[in-house]
């Protein structure tokens, strides 16, 4: 069915531009592909019948595409709040890596059931995950209805599935082919970081990419740690040894280059490679340097907003990330012009890095005390708003999300998956 949103205040598009007093009208085509209108009297336009139109009420409502988070590890929200303010090393190793050992398939599932309501109550409406039994990732998101471009982890150690390299590799092919053909669902292969991944493991993951093309997911360039471990070990820093080893690429997603130096970002712009920031995560876990944004955005990098795990955040919202993004850089080049509301608020919304188009679009409402007046709706977006803001979500032209109430999950359905939940995390050991 066609939906109608009627007689929003404010909407803004892909490309930013604003519009004030508009109807939306989302019209599903022969091949289920959705196109969308903005105008008004769109019903005598085009000639519809009410009957045949879902109408929702954009009275006092904004609308804005759907937002994208970019880099996470869904089912940590089961590690949610379970350890803060530690040293990273000492926090994965004491607290996260012993509890993530006892997660089973099912656990993982609940995990991601939850992340993805979460981010779905937010607005947001695509992700690119990486984690341990992502068949139960894939699962968890088909059944809440978003997108997801999820990520098959891949670290020389093992995981928890699969303990040897060559078993976990055919097994990483494999899962490429099962969900090659997905609708919401795009495979990914995920060679964890060039510290966890040998060279050998990051060419046979670019070439399982390259033959299915997929996207490649990793972590770059993190910590300080990690670039003074490459270069001792390899003479080499992070983003300067994945290009010697021809993983640079139009379809690698790197998350965070943190420890980058301008050359570096140089290469990134070069090889169009798709960065994610992640500055929630980086600052909780004092990762000490700062993505270096205007250098990125002058290198024309393609850039977009993560959350990371929500172990190290400690949720998946990506209105709040797009203000503490505007916030840090301001103070980090003690220049108030950086991080500008529109960059940020693209980089929120650009799922096509992930494989996505965005025919998303997701209703703010704006009926609280804390978004009036409206001087500029953008501002109050990415200055005032926060995921509780989110009235209604589409996706793909299914409504999943209407007057703050999930349209799939029913609330004994909720209470289930809490109650589930909570049983999981009896097993954790909480210091
Ligand atoms: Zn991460």
């Amino acid at each position: 069915m066609d939906i109608l949103i009627k007689d929003l205040d404010y909407a803004v598009d892909l490309n930013l531009n604003l519009y004030r007093d508009i109807d939306i009208l989302l019209r599903r085509g022969d091949k289920g592909e959705i196109t969308i209108h903005r105008g008004r009297n769109l019903m005598e336009k085009f000639n519809l019948d009410r009957r045949d139109l879902k109408i929702i009420e954009g009275n006092r409502r904004c609308a804005i595409p759907g937002l994208s988070n970019n880099h996470t590890h869904i089912p940590m929200t089961l590690l949610r709040g379970i350890a803060d303010d530690m040293i990273l090393q000492d926090w994965l190793e004491s607290r996260i890596w012993p509890n993530e050992s006892k997660l089973t398939g099912e656990d993982v599932y609940y995990g991601a059931l939850l992340g993805c309501l979460e981010m779905l109550r937010f607005g947001v409406t695509s992700f690119n995950d990486m984690y341990f039994f992502p068949e139960e990732i894939v699962k968890g998101a088909k059944e809440i209805g978003i997108k997801g471009a999820v990520g098959f982890p891949v670290i020389d150690f093992g995981t928890p599935q699969y303990k040897d390299l060559d078993k976990l590799l055919r097994a990483c092919e494999e899962f490429i082919k099962r969900y090659l053909r997905e609708e919401k669902i795009r495979p990914v292969v995920a060679p964890h970081a060039p510290y966890t991944c040998s060279r050998d493991t990051y060419v046979q993951c670019k070439e399982i990419s390259q033959e299915y093309n997929v996207p490649l997911h990793t972590h770059l360039s993190e910590t300080r740690y990690e670039v003074v471990e490459m270069e001792n070990k390899i003479g080499r820093r992070p983003v300067e040894y994945l290009e010697s080893i021809g993983v640079l690429g139009e379809n690698l997603i790197a998350a965070h280059c943190v420890w980058v130096t301008k050359e570096e970002v140089k290469k990134l712009g070069r090889y169009r490679v798709k960065v994610v920031h992640c500055p929630g995560s980086n600052m909780k876990l004092a990762s000490g340097g700062v993505m270096p944004l205007v250098e990125m955005l002058k290198e024309g990098v393609s850039l977009s907003l993560g959350t990371d795990g929500p172990a190290s955040n400690n949720n998946l919202d990506i209105l709040e990330e797009m203000k503490i993004c505007a916030l840090l850089h301001k103070a980090h080049r003690w220049d108030p012009r950086v991080g500008d509301v529109d960059t940020v608020l693209s980089m929120a919304l650009n799922s096509k890095s992930i494989g996505f188009e965005n025919r998303d679009v997701v209703l703010l409402d704006l009926k609280s005390p804390h978004l009036r007046p409206v001087h500029n709706i953008k501002s109050n977006i990415v200055y005032s708003a926060n995921g509780n803001d989110v009235d209604t979500v589409i996706v793909d032209g299914e409504v999943l999300l209407e007057n703050k109430r999930f349209s799939r999950i029913g609330d004994r359905d909720l209470e289930r998956i809490y109650t589930k939940v909570d049983r999981v995390v009896k097993k954790f050991e909480v210091q």
